[in-house]
């Protein structure tokens, strides 16, 4: 059973994705929004990804300051 995913915060799009990232190794997961490109954070299930989706679509000014916090770290 899939997790109800929130529309984006961003551009308000309704039907999110969530992709398994295979590359890494390890099987984790992201939700992407197809029209924007709105990410979440990467986390290590489905589950995670969607409450952390959610949350964010609750606050798009909390969204902005994690995803700026995101990029930042995956820069190193
Ligand atoms: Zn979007």
């Amino acid at each position: 059973m899939e997790e109800k995913l929130k529309p984006c915060p961003f551009c308000g799009y309704e039907k999110i994705d969530i992709e398994k990232i295979d590359n890494i190794g390890t099987g984790l997961f992201m939700a992407i929004c197809p029209r924007c490109s709105a990410k979440s954070g990467i986390l290590e299930n489905h589950k995670r990804v969607a409450e952390a989706w959610n949350r964010r679509s609750e606050s798009k000014q909390c969204a902005l300051a994690e995803m700026c916090r995101l990029y930042a770290e995956q820069e190193g």
